[in-house]
């Protein structure tokens, strides 16, 4: 059977001498990977569809449940992300959002939607990837259930002045007031900043904000969501 989906390419992993195997978010089926066979050879067609970040018409021929892709027709490789790698680090922490929360046969329009204008704003829009990497964050863990609430204290509804800190395994923020014995005090400018930012008044901030704002969505993800994004390390390292 065939199958032609528009695709963005999340992952490759080298298979046999010059095949990879990749995983693609698609609108329509959600996650698939699939065989892309002699894409390491020099002058392979459809390299550029083996790299990430790649977007791509692409044509599938399925067969017992395995996928292979015949055809790529590229619609874009988001070059100019190879060439500055603070860029290229924030676009490699959302490609492995986007892959830990896509799942097979399921709609993937949201993430996919979500992920492909995350690109373009950072790559051609001149967008602040710390900044537009947070939003991103907010957005997407939202999306699926994980969402922060930035608005008021989790214990007490009110709202949240002065100092803040941050209840890991119940997910939420606190006031000075409903402290306990297990939440961790972070920056209340930090925590400004990521309300901000949820609220979708796309906050600019200074850097520090940006970095310690990855940094807690880091932190969250690890502890309450139980998931390492492995490039979040290189990204906070570059642009620190
Ligand atoms: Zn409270």
């Amino acid at each position: 059977m065939e199958l032609k989906l528009r695709a963005i390419t999340l992952r490759a992993v080298n298979y046999k001498d010059n095949d990879r195997i990749l995983t693609l978010i698609t609108p329509e089926k959600g996650k698939i990977s699939v065989s892309a066979k002699g894409v390491r050879k020099a002058n392979a067609k459809m390299k550029a569809v083996s790299e990430p970040f790649c977007l791509s018409d692409c044509v599938f021929y399925e067969r017992l449940g395995r996928i292979t892709l015949t055809e790529a027709e590229i619609t874009d490789t988001f070059f100019p992300l190879r060439e500055n790698i603070s860029k290229y680090y924030a676009a490699s922490v959302a490609l492995e959002l986007v892959n830990y929360f896509s799942q097979e046969n399921m709609d993937g329009r949201r993430l996919f939607s979500a992920l492909l204008s995350f690109l373009k704003d950072i790559c051609y829009e001149n967008k602040d990837e710390i900044d537009r990497l947070v939003s991103f964050f907010c957005e997407v863990l939202s999306d699926e259930g994980f969402g922060v609430d930035f608005s008021s204290c989790g214990r007490c509804g009110g709202e949240i002045s002065g100092r803040v800190r941050f209840n890991i395994k119940d997910g939420f923020n606190v006031c000075d007031n409903c402290a306990r014995e297990g939440d961790r005090e972070y920056s209340y400018s930090t925590y400004s900043y990521l309300r901000r930012t949820a609220n979708k008044d796309m906050a600019t901030s200074d850097k520090k904000d940006g970095i310690n704002g990855i940094k807690f969505f880091d932190y969250y993800l690890r502890g309450n969501v139980g998931i390492e994004l492995k490039s979040i390390k290189f990204f906070t390292e570059k642009t620190t």
